[in-house]
């Protein structure tokens, strides 16, 4: 099965690294400093010399925002096949056993690293044992959190301060990744726009794409504005395999007041016993599942959104009033303060919550090792798909995919340490960018409301069609040479979203996260099929997208 989505009339023309401000040599280049990029930097040898790069300040990430915690298989009833079962049961047929087996079966050790490093998880205060809640789909209790609900923030702390104490390593912050440099078939480096917008052409013997997930394609979502899919949009531009696109998780619940900023009211919240109800007051998922509340995201998700249609709302509401109040403060403190913040209080009120874009099951294909289909660029966390997370992640598996194969793609790596041993220079005076007329945020927030209108939690034949026309009007609407970061990271939008609502037509089934109206049953003819997505970059230099020819494969992983 073969087909070629229509990409004609991408007027988009990225830089040409010959055309950098200047050149300069590493041994390995990190795009991303949350989880992934993180455990990878801490766990190469101290003579390789590492570039890590951050789009905004360090620590700024989607890491920094996980709330409900990190899963392994610990707890004295749990074993690595019950947290492998769950894993595989949520993936919905597309897992790859193997890689699930890997991730779980290293979990233990993962927590042990983190330990080493400080993180400092709750404990039970009677048995100073670690503690362990529970969320959606999983049979056990095994999610180790931190500070209550800010399991992120304390990880990304520990990582980012062991990290700081690395020699090897430089961390290049504001310092933005243009695109991947590929010369005779392999990447070779990065183009890089530093803070002050002085290009660079950095040159590698390793590329890592470590830059997270896609969540700001869409209105809505749980993500800070730094996950615009760059990583994807890079990697197809450079011609590496992508895949899986069609299934982005949609988190059921995420807090919907009038003209708030969104805010994720955690699974564990579900998981500690708090309801979904309908503006009548009834338990609607009762009806919807066996688990209930407790469902598969993708279930939960659904029914949030059935309901929201049928009583006319763009929400429900999320039910604690049953539970313990203090005690629920006390487990959920940075919920409880957001909450407090905006007038509600989660002891007394109903908490209104609709589903929002949360976590990018596909990415780019990518072992375990995080070997890509491109030489020289590896991928790791929400950039890469390895096949653990199928078509629906087990709640809190992310962090630990970030950390299991962020590890072990470093300790694979082969290199002859010898970059450059200046540390690359970042004070150039600031210089006006290439300046355009064209209005980047209008262009933006079309490719949002495009996706969250045709490209969410249900889909069918006939909005995506119209999403893809819509995402091809927007894109001719781009300066064809971009010459700053929005402009990058609106053309990065447009490529991505456009390649997600081409691979979500494609797959016609529902299964896991992609639901579609008009294929509502699973396909068992499609068990662990998966389309990759690759574009046809043959040409050298300067790279246009309208020059992109894409196809879309059926495979086995
Ligand atoms: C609100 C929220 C709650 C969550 N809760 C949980 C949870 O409880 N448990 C769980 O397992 N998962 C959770 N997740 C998902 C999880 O946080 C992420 O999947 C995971 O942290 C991704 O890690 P990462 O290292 O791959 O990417 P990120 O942590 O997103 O880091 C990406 C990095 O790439 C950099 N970057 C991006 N583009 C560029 C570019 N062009 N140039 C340079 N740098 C770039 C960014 O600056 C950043 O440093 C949650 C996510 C959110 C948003």
């Amino acid at each position: 099965m073969n087909n070629a989505p229509d990409t004609a009339g991408f007027p988009i023309t990225l830089i040409n690294p010959e055309s950098a401000d200047r050149q300069a040599r590493v041994d390995v280049i990190v795009i991303g400093a949350g989880v992934a990029g993180l455990a990878f930097a801490l766990s190469v040898p101290a003579d390789v010399r590492v570039a890590l790069l951050t789009k905004g300040n360090l620590g700024e990430s989607n890491t920094r925002w996980a709330q409900g915690g990190l899963s392994a298989a610990i707890g004295g009833d749990d074993t690595i096949e019950l947290h492998e079962q769950d894993t595989i049961y949520a993936g919905a047929g597309l897992s790859d056993p193997e890689a699930v087996h890997d991730l779980v079966a290293d979990g233990p050790d993962a927590v042990d690293w983190l330990l080493s490093l400080g993180t400092a998880f709750d404990r039970d205060e009677e048995t100073g044992e670690l503690a362990l809640g529970r969320e959606a789909a999983h049979s056990r209790r095994r999610v180790l959190h931190a500070g209550g609900d800010a399991t992120g923030a304390e990880i990304e702390r520990a990582l980012v301060a062991a990290v700081r104490s690395r020699a090897n390593v430089q961390i290049l912050e504001c310092a933005f990744a243009i695109d991947l440099i590929v010369r005779d078939g392999a990447c070779t480096g990065a183009l890089i726009a530093l803070r002050d917008g002085e290009t660079v052409a950095l040159t590698a013997q390793a590329v890592v794409l470590a830059a997270g997930g896609a969540g700001q394609l869409w209105a809505t979502t749980s993500n800070p504005p730094a996950a615009t899919a760059d990583g994807l949009a890079m990697a197809i531009r450079a011609g590496a395999a992508v895949v899986d696109l069609e299934f982005c998780q949609f988190h059921p619940t995420v807090l919907q007041l009038p003209g708030g900023t969104p805010f994720l009211v955690s699974e564990a919240v579900r998981g500690e016993g708090a309801y979904l109800r309908d503006h009548a007051g009834n338990r609607f998922m009762l009806n919807e599942h066996e688990l209930a509340e407790l469902a598969p995201r993708d279930v939960v998700a659904r029914g949030i959104q059935k309901q929201m249609v049928a009583d006319g709302a763009d929400h429900v509401f999320l039910d604690l009033r049953h539970l313990d109040g203090p005690k629920m403060r006390r487990r959920f403190p940075t919920i409880a303060r957001e909450l407090d913040s905006r007038g509600l209080d989660l002891a007394t009120d109903l908490i209104p919550v609709a589903p929002a874009a949360h976590y990018f099951m596909g990415g780019v294909i990518a072992e375990e090792s995080g070997v890509t289909s491109l030489p020289g660029l590896l991928a790791v966390g929400e950039a890469a798909c390895t096949g653990v997370h199928g078509a629906n992640r087990l709640a809190s598996n992310s962090l630990l995919e970030g950390l299991v194969f962020g590890r072990k793609a470093a300790a694979g790596l082969h290199i002859a340490p010898g970059g450059d041993s200046a540390p690359i220079e970042t004070q150039s005076p600031d210089r006006e960018l290439d300046g355009h007329e064209t209005n980047l945020a209008e262009i933006r927030s079309s490719i949002q409301q495009t996706m969250s209108r045709y490209v969410s939690v249900v889909r069918d034949q006939a909005g995506l069609t119209t999403a893809i026309a819509e995402l091809e009007q927007l894109s001719r609407q781009l300066p064809a040479h971009p010459g700053d970061r929005d402009a990058w990271i609106t053309a990065n939008m447009v490529l991505a979203a456009h390649a997600i609502a081409s691979a979500a037509l494609f797959r016609e089934e529902s299964r896991g996260a992609h639901f579609r109206s008009d294929f509502p049953a699973r396909d068992s003819a499609l068990d662990g099929l998966h389309y990759i997505y690759q574009s046809d970059n043959t040409t050298e230099g300067e790279w246009s997208l309208d020059r992109l020819s894409a196809v879309i494969r059926v495979a086995r992983r």
